[in-house]
Formats: C-alpha cells, sequence, structure tokens
C-alpha cells in the first residue's frame, strides 16, 4: 500500500500514478488524538487496513485523481524525531575522509520542523558556504520501539520513503549543519513494510539537473535499516511516525540556486526539489575549512 499526503492534511492511497482520497472515512474511524491524522493511521494502522482496502476495491475509477493534479505533501508531518546516520556506506566514508564509521559515531538528530513537501524549495541560507545533497532511504516506524533487536525492529517499522539529507560542509556541529529549515526533503509517499519487502535491497539515483550524482543500493549499508533502528531505540524511545534515515553514498555534491534535484528510491517513486539562494545572507560562524573534508566538487557535466 502507498500513502500519500496531498493538498491540505489529505491522505490518499497511491496507485498506477493516481490517488484515492480517503480522509474524511478514515478521520471518522480514527481515535482522536493531538497528532496528524496520518500519524494517527500509522498508530492505528492494523484497525484501518481493512477499511482502505475495502475503499480502495470500492471506488470508482473517476474517484481516482491523476496524481499531477494534487499537490503532495510531506508523508508525515510531524514526527518527534528524526534520526539520522553520519557515515552508513563505505564509499561515502572514504569520500568523506572520515576516520569512523556509525559504529562508532551513533546518529545525530535533525530538527522534525524543517521537512520539506516534495516539489519545494530547499533555501540556501549563507552565500558563502557550501552545501550538498544526500540521497537517501528512510523508515518510518509503525509501533513503539525501545530497546528492540535487529530481528525485532523489522516488525516496528510501518514504511519507506525517500529522504534528502540537505547538508552545510564545515566544522559545525552536525545538529546545525542539517537543521537549515526546508533541509529535509521528504517522500513522495510512504510504501508499507509488506508492499515494499526487505529494506535490504532497495537501490536510490539522486540527480542534479539530470546528471546522476549518487547510486547505490541499500545492501551496502554498512549498519542495515533494522540494525540502525535496533541501536537507536537503545538511546531513545521511538513513537509511530518517527522518521530514521539511513544515510548517504558516495557521491555528494554541492548544490546551488536554480538546480533541480531528483531521488528516485526503487519501490517508493521520484523525490524532487529545487534549490534557490534567494535571500541568502554571509553566514556568521566560521566553521569553512574545518571538519570532513568532502570530496571536490564535480564540474558541470558530471
Ligand atoms: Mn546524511
Amino acid at each position: 500500500m502507498r500513502i500519500a499526503r496531498f493538498g491540505d492534511d489529505r491522505i490518499g492511497l497511491v496507485r498506477d500514478g493516481r490517488v484515492l482520497d480517503v480522509t474524511d472515512q478514515l478521520a471518522a474511524r480514527l481515535p482522536l488524538g493531538p497528532y496528524s491524522l496520518v500519524r494517527r493511521l500509522i498508530a492505528d494502522f492494523a484497525a484501518a487496513r481493512p477499511l482502505l482496502e475495502e475503499l480502495a476495491g470500492e471506488a470508482e475509477p473517476m474517484a481516482w485523481l491523476p496524481l499531477d493534479q494534487v499537490r503532495l505533501r510531506v508523508p508525515v508531518p510531524d514526527p518527534t524525531k528524526i534520526v539520522a546516520a553520519p557515515v552508513n556506506y563505505r564509499d561515502h566514508q572514504a569520500e568523506m575522509n572520515e576516520d569512523f564509521h556509525i559504529g562508532a559515531l551513533g546518529f545525530f538528530l535533525k530538527s522534525p520542523s524543517l521537512l520539506l513537501d516534495p516539489g519545494g524549495t530547499v533555501r540556501l541560507p549563507y552565500s558563502d558556504r557550501r552545501f550538498d545533497h544526500e540521497a537517501e532511504f528512510a523508515l518510518v516506524v509503525g509501533r513503539r520501539a525501545r530497546h528492540v533487536t535487529p530481528a525485532q525492529a523489522l516488525s516496528h517499522i510501518f514504511g519507506y520513503t525517500g529522504l534528502m539529507d540537505i547538508t552545510m560542509r564545515g566544522g559545525e556541529g552536525r545538529s546545525t549543519r542539517k537543521s537549515f529549515d526546508t533541509f529535509t526533503p521528504m517522500g513522495p509517499w510512504l510504501v508499507t513494510a509488506n508492499e515494499l519487502g526487505s529494506p535490504d535491497d532497495v537501490g536510490l539515483e539522486l540527480t542534479v539537473n539530470g546528471t546522476l550524482r549518487q547510486k547505490a543500493n541499500t545492501q551496502d549499508l554498512i549498519w542495515s535499516a533494522a540494525r540502525f533502528l535496533a541501536y537507536a531505540s537503545t538511546v531513545t524511545v521511538f513513537e509511530p511516525g518517527d522518521v530514521v534515515t539511513t544515510g548517504t553514498p558516495a557521491g555528494v555534491a554541492p548544490v546551488q540556486d536554480g538546480d533541480a534535484v531528483e531521488l528516485v528510491v526503487d519501490l517508493v517513486g521520484v523525490l524532487a526539489v529545487d534549490v534557490t539562494a534567494e535571500g541568502a545572507v554571509p553566514c556568521p560562524t566560521d566553521g569553512a575549512g574545518r571538519g570532513p573534508v568532502p570530496p571536490p566538487e564535480p564540474d558541470s557535466q558530471g
């Protein structure tokens, strides 16, 4: 099952390039709560699933709207946290000249308030710093998880989506460099765990203005999605709707004003955003030239 948010907090099922609005029926069925409707759906998915299957089976063909007629929104707007892997592919560890990977570094947090809708615009805040794309495969937690084992972790995953961990290079802390507003595009929708199958063999590709920059498969993750969630659950409890992003492979490179960035995650879909430097100002901190050394910028022809 593919579950999208669109328009003004509508929820839809996605199939064959079309979306079926199931918001009203879900809202009538799910318990009230101080969270987004999609988080309530995730938390109560076992109960809601038969309703969704029934709605999908019974809807008139005309009720399925073409996806290009709706504005997609970030699939979970209000996770309690976004947990991210710092160095989780060996080729990225090598290109960043990092001594350590996730097994020594642990995780970092990205602010949940900086999620960006599919089709949105990443706003570069500073005119004098390097900002890179990072293509990532992310999971969304379905059931509360605390101190779970890797084997248990899979049963706590609701589904998967694409995520870009946009990053300022330099010596400032990761929470600063990765938590600028708009720096976490996510989507285009959620694919449920049973629909996607194993998270350990999923291809992803990222292009900038049509030029391929990153290409990887999650089988090359140092810590798999399940192992990473299991580890992170020894630090903090995970709630339904929380986001865990698994890290980026080699090929990170700068994004600039006017760029069009596309992330394709196999079995999920295409997450596309634009980039602007409008309003950028000089950076107030002096971390440029410190920190992990990123790869040289590719020439414009890639
Ligand atoms: Mn990252």
